[in-house]
């Protein structure tokens, strides 16, 4: 698409502003690079110590405003999402390239995020509790934090926003949001949607831009009183070092390699429309992706066949057509990776039963399109089977007994997807006690995550916290712990407790 490029500005204290920069980068859509989405302003640490300066100025107000009247603000915005769900789809698809089914599913799930976290905020519960001492009371609240830094990925470009910013205003921060250089376009959206709500200026700050120039100094600004990420483990280990002299609030959700168990007794059909959507949705470009595939011997090349002749089928391009089925690599380099992968996993010896190619020819040329891939006789100790590609190639890997799979799935650096297919209930149960990751599944992959309960991985994949869930509270708020003494007179705690339990009449 040629023609005029719409230029998209900065959202600071309530006005679109260009970046002190002057310049900007394009975005692209990865399934057909001529079509330009539009103009993004190139940022850098003047943008993001202004959009920090309106989010502390903001935050005297903003933190005072009731948590249930704040929540109300946030219901709206989910209904303002909801009414614009198709053209928010679309232009996330645009974009980034996962097809439309998958993008509408992406906004949902900032929409039901809006309508939980905002119940949340009739329900800011902390405990009332009695005092060891006498005409005293004692209680736990929650309060806010400050200002809270929000970096995030492109795969969910709308979810992953959402996740963070709506819990971040429920508990009374305000923030500065920094979008993944591949998604503005779908932050804007939301912004928009903020403005349009009446979300006060200064409480929801965006500044456009990449990695060092606007996620550094939103990292390391003294006023940002907490950081929350979502990316790879790489950078997220340089944040937390980067927060960790000033003891700043640090909340990481990194990467995964997700590994789904099939028991020979498992329902076979069902466990191969798993793999496949774990594996090939979102072009494996999920945190969650099915990566490793372990099938128990006796099924093996049953189960392993039928996958390939399905992933054969599959209908590969630009998202925006609704009949396709996976969509293109988010850019050349993500997809020179995947491809590199293919190679690494033929020199170590790996089977390519499927795919390994890039696409070419026609309106695959115009975009980043590589064929589904599975290698099968995976040993757990080859590369394709520990790192994480995100990327459309599974590993196929064979196993004999439920305990050597559960050893070979926890051998994983990461931890934050997992999944068994079984008829047998106590396989289940073993498999999901013994799993030690954020998420696990049975009898579904390893991708459908709900918004009410507690998102996030063990291991190389977070740092403890939790995203959604009313787990995510815990996050954006700090606990109090509040005494208020009416006896009167100085009671010291340990102290002044013997005689208490003495009823004389
Ligand atoms: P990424 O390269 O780590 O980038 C994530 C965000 O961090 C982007 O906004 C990026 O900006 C920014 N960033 C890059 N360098 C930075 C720095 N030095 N300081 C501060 N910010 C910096 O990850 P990605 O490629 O966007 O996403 C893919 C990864 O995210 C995968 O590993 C995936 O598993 C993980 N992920 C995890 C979850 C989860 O919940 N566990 C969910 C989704 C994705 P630019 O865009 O400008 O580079
Ligand atoms: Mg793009």
């Amino acid at each position: 698409m040629t023609g005029e490029a719409k230029i998209y500005k900065n959202y600071i204290d309530g006005e679109w502003v260009e970046s002190a920069t002057g310049e900007t980068f394009e975005n692209r859509n990865p399934a057909d690079t001529s079509d330009l989405i539009g103009l993004f302003q190139k940022s850098d640490k003047r943008d993001v110590d202004a959009a920090v300066a309106a989010a502390r100025k903001a935050y005297k107000k903003w933190r005072l405003v009731p948590a249930p009247k704040r929540g109300e603000l946030i219901l709206k915005l989910a209904l303002w999402m909801k009414e614009h769900k198709e053209e928010l789809a679309r232009e996330a698809t645009r974009e980034m390239g996962k097809i439309l089914a998958e993008t509408r599913g992406d906004v949902q799930e900032g929409i039901d995020m809006g309508i939980f976290i905002s119940g949340e905020g009739r329900r800011f519960y902390g405990e009332t509790t009695p005092s060891e001492l006498p005409n005293k009371f004692a209680m736990s609240i929650r309060q806010s934090i400050g200002v809270c830094g929000l970096i995030t990925p492109w795969n969910f470009p709308m979810a992953i926003p959402t996740w963070k910013m709506f819990p971040a205003l429920l508990c009374g921060n305000t923030v500065v949001i920094k979008p993944a250089t591949f998604t503005p376009m779908t932050v804007v959206n939301l912004i928009k949607g903020c403005e349009a709500v009446g979300i006060p200026k200064g409480v929801v700050n965006m500044v456009t831009g990449n990695g060092s120039m606007v996620g550094e100094p939103i990292t390391n600004h003294p006023d940002v009183d907490l950081v929350s990420f979502t990316g790879s483990s790489a950078v997220g280990k340089h944040i937390n070092s980067a927060c960790a002299p000033d003891f700043k609030r640090v909340c990481l959700e990194m990467g995964g390699k997700n590994a789904m168990i099939v028991m020979d007794d498992a329902k076979l059909d069902l466990a191969v429309d798993g793999a496949l959507w774990g594996a090939f949705g979102t072009t494996g470009q999920r945190c969650t992706a099915t990566s490793r595939c372990l099938v128990q011997r006796k099924v093996y090349n049953e189960f392993l066949s039928s996958l390939a002749s399905r992933a054969k089928s599959l209908k590969v391009g630009n998202g925006l057509d609704e009949s396709v089925e996976m969509g293109p690599a988010i850019d050349g380099d993500q997809l020179k990776k995947d491809l590199e992968y293919v190679g690494i996993g033929k020199e170590e010896g790996a089977r390519l039963v499927l795919g390994g190619n890039r696409l070419t020819g026609g309106d695959y040329d115009k975009g980043f399109f590589m064929e589904p891939t599975i290698f099968a006789d995976v040993k757990p100790t080859m590369r394709i089977a520990r790192e994480e590609i995100f990327g459309p190639v599974l590993s196929v890997i064979p196993f004999d007994t439920l305990e050597e799979a559960v050893d070979i799935v926890n051998q994983s650096e990461y931890g934050l997807s997992g999944s068994v297919y079984t008829q047998d209930v106590n396989v289940a149960f073993t498999a999901m006690r013994d799993i030690y990751t954020g998420l696990f599944y049975v009898n579904a992959p390893t991708i459908g995550a709900e918004n009410h309960l507690p998102f996030g991985g063990t291991k190389a994949t977070g740092n403890g916290h939790r995203e959604a869930g009313s787990q995510c509270l815990d996050m954006f708020s700090e606990w109090k712990a509040v005494y208020v003494d009416f006896s009167g007179s100085l009671q010291r705690a340990q102290i002044d407790t013997d005689d208490i339990v003495k009823v004389e009449n």
